[in-house]
C-alpha cells in the first residue's frame, strides 16, 4: 500500500489550531506532493454541533483550488475521541475525497485512513 509523510511543523500547526478550538472540531482539505508529503489547507467549520464538522461547497472548492499537489481528501480533529473514523465520517463521499486524516487532539495522535483501512503515515522533519 502507498504510504505518506507529514512534516512535524505541519502536524504541529494542526495540533495547535485543534487545541485552540477546544471542544470544536477543525477541518480542511489535504494534498500530497510528488514525494507523498502531506500539506493541509484549513477550511471553516460551519457545524453548530461541536462534535461534528461541515464545510460549505464554496469553501470546499476554494480550498481544493488553493492546495498544491494531488488532492487526497479531508482532515478533521477529534477533540476527545481516538484518531479513527466515526460512523458519520465513513459516510463522507464525493468531491474526490479518497482519504481522511484524523487528529486525536487529546492523545496527540494522527492517523490516515482510506475508508476503514489505516494507511501508513510517518513524521518527517
Ligand atoms: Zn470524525
Amino acid at each position: 500500500m502507498r504510504s505518506f509523510t507529514i512534516a512535524r511543523r505541519e502536524l504541529r500547526r494542526l495540533q495547535t489550531r485543534a487545541t485552540r478550538a477546544k471542544q470544536h472540531e477543525v477541518c480542511g482539505l489535504f494534498f500530497a506532493d510528488e514525494s507523498h508529503r502531506i500539506s493541509l489547507i484549513f477550511v471553516r467549520n460551519i457545524s453548530s454541533d461541536p462534535r461534528r464538522f461541515a464545510m460549505t461547497r464554496t469553501d470546499f472548492f476554494a480550498a481544493k483550488k488553493q492546495g498544491s499537489g494531488t488532492f487526497l481528501g479531508i482532515f478533521h480533529s477529534h477533540p476527545s475521541a481516538p484518531a479513527k473514523p466515526s460512523a458519520t465520517d465513513l459516510q463522507i463521499r464525493g468531491g474526490g475525497v479518497r482519504y481522511q486524516l484524523i487528529l486525536d487532539v487529546r492523545g496527540r495522535d494522527v492517523k490516515l485512513w482510506r475508508q476503514r483501512s489505516m494507511v501508513p503515515l510517518s513524521l518527517v522533519p
